[in-house]
């Protein structure tokens, strides 16, 4: 396995030799590749594979330029092509085990560059990699009749262009490369340009080792200082089929708008609801666990809450013993005047108040700060009642902060969750053991996600059934990514033979 200090040893030597007028050349496959890299399947002597031209050697999938890290992407791709479904299963076992043991180290320089979110959360985002689906995910249909045989299989686009968010950088495309890479695809990533430089170390390190283990160098590629022109060169080179967008509303307008096919994970802002028919103790836990991880990043992460007006100071005061702190009128004004811009015309209620980005993600104690408060060690949510229009419930707010809303019956509480949900059909969750009520809010917001008494990662296989992605498609409807949906559909028709029965 790679350490990341040997990594980042080989990068200045790498950097130093190349400054002085030449790239070492790359270490040698272990597995030949070489075999499969230098050699056709039919053992006609290497025709047909595409070699590196020189100038993309020794680059391991990191790029200054945008065309040029398509290309590599490209090339790696037909070898993949060439090597089969081994060398898949390879890659998702590669960028698994070192997504795992790489966990602290990556984790910790994500959180150094970004500044948002909390360690041990950004640590279990790259160990749980493990869970999202490989290759056995791509089964295919088959049919026999009088007519025959007809076989329908999922087959690679080429290279898939990517984007990913400030907010979990290296776990969106650790767990990408794995959906992509089982599918068959190579990939180009424009990272966030505050995530940037981690995502970068990642994406050098797995192709290093994939270049050891099978001799495929740029499989995974990415821009180095990624921009809104590198963003547009990527979406409009040939070789990209297929875009991969994770983050807000603007990239996702972004991607529709290039007229290329594009799955889109979106924002949200999911809502909770919580009925007099739940387990008070276990909804306040779930609900503290899933809008504190990583301080509230997630964008499954429960957002605001809507509280049958009976149960709400139960509720409330169940958050209080399992980590919440409850603020004061006095003190949720502060934090809000803190949190939030507001431009003229708007008060602290009402209006698109404008998140201020120096909160995202912070810990529970600057936000207490901003309130006015001190809170004890430990504290993982701060929360107070709001009404249903405080920009705390109308934004997305991605701060260890939820506003509790009482509604008087289930019709107000799922009218006020539709609201606050905007229409991104992303997450919504229900604490109660009334299964009407649970139909009837599932019906009217129609997410992509709907959680029954548990927090939000259950949605994702942390907790409840399921596969893991960070990559939600919401708008384009996709739903949670997996290998088959950076995937064509092949019918392979044989007629009248091979029906043996
Ligand atoms: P962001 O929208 O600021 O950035 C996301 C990515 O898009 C970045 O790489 C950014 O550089 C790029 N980008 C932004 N505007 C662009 C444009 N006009 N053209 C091209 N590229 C553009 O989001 P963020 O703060 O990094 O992440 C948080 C947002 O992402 C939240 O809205 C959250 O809900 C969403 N998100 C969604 C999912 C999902 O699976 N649906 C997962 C993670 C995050």
């Amino acid at each position: 396995m790679i350490a990341v200090n040997e990594l980042l040893i080989r990068d200045i030597v790498s950097e130093v030799l190349g400054r002085l007028g030449g790239l070492p050349a790359p270490a040698k496959p272990a597995v030949s590749a070489g075999s499969a890299a230098a050699t056709s399947p039919c053992g006609c002597g290497g025709k047909g594979i595409a070699t590196s031209a020189p100038g993309l050697r020794g680059k391991f999938g990191v790029f200054a330029d945008a065309v040029e890290a398509c290309a590599a992407a490209q090339e790696s791709f037909v070898q993949l092509q060439q090597m089969g479904v081994a060398a898949r299963v390879k890659i998702v076992e590669i960028v698994k085990a070192m997504a795992e043991a790489n966990a602290e180290v990556w984790g910790r320089l994500e959180l150094d560059e970004t500044r948002i979110g909390r360690l041990d959360h950004k640590i279990e985002k790259l160990k749980i990699i493990r869970l999202v689906p490989g290759v056995e995910w791509l089964r295919p249909d088959a049919r026999s009749g009088d007519h025959g045989i007809t076989l329908e299989e999922y087959t690679p686009f080429g290279v898939i262009g990517a984007v990913t968010p400030s907010t979990h950088s290296i776990p969106t495309l650790s767990g990408n490369i794995v959906n992509i890479i089982a599918a068959g695809n190579a990939v180009v990533f424009n990272p966030h340009p505050s995530a940037a430089r981690c995502a970068a170390v990642a994406i050098r390190a797995y192709n290093e080792a994939i270049y050891r283990e099978i001799g495929i160098e740029n499989i995974a590629t990415i821009i180095e200082k990624p921009s809104m022109e590198s963003f547009s060169s990527i979406c409009k080179h040939d070789a990209v089929r297929l875009l991969l967008v994770t983050g807000g509303p603007g990239v996702v307008k972004a991607a529709m708008e290039t007229g290329k096919r594009a799955v889109c994970a979106g924002p949200g802002n999911p809502p909770v609801y919580v009925d007099d028919t739940a387990c008070m103790k276990r909804a306040a836990k779930a609900i503290i666990q899933g809008a504190s991880y990583d301080n509230n990043l997630l964008c499954i992460g429960e957002k605001e809450v809507f509280a049958l007006d009976n149960i709400a100071d139960k509720l409330m005061s169940q958050m209080q013993q399992n980590g919440g702190v409850k603020l004061t009128t006095v003190q949720l004004e502060a934090l809000t005047k803190a949190a939030f811009t507001f431009t003229a015309g708007q008060g602290g209620g009402c209006g698109h108040a404008a998140v201020n980005r120096d909160f995202i993600g912070k810990d529970p104690s600057v936000l207490a700060r901003a309130a006015g408060l001190n809170i004890p060690e430990g504290t993982q949510l701060l929360f107070a009642e709001t009404d249903a229009n405080h920009p705390f419930v109308v934004e997305e707010q991605m701060m260890p902060f939820l506003p509790i809303t009482r509604v008087k019956s289930l019709e107000e509480g799922v009218a006020q969750s539709l609201v606050a949900e905007h229409g991104y059909k992303h997450t919504a969750i229900i604490h109660s053991h009334d299964i009407e009520a649970m139909t009837a809010m599932g019906r009217a917001l129609d997410t992509t996600l709907f959680i029954k008494n548990g927090p939000c990662m259950a949605g994702l296989g942390l907790g409840g059934e399921g596969y893991l992605s960070f990559s939600i498609a919401t708008p384009t409807g996709e739903g949670v990514s997996n290998p088959r949906t950076f995937t064509r559909v092949r019918r392979c028709v044989m007629v009248d033979n091979l029906k043996i029965y």
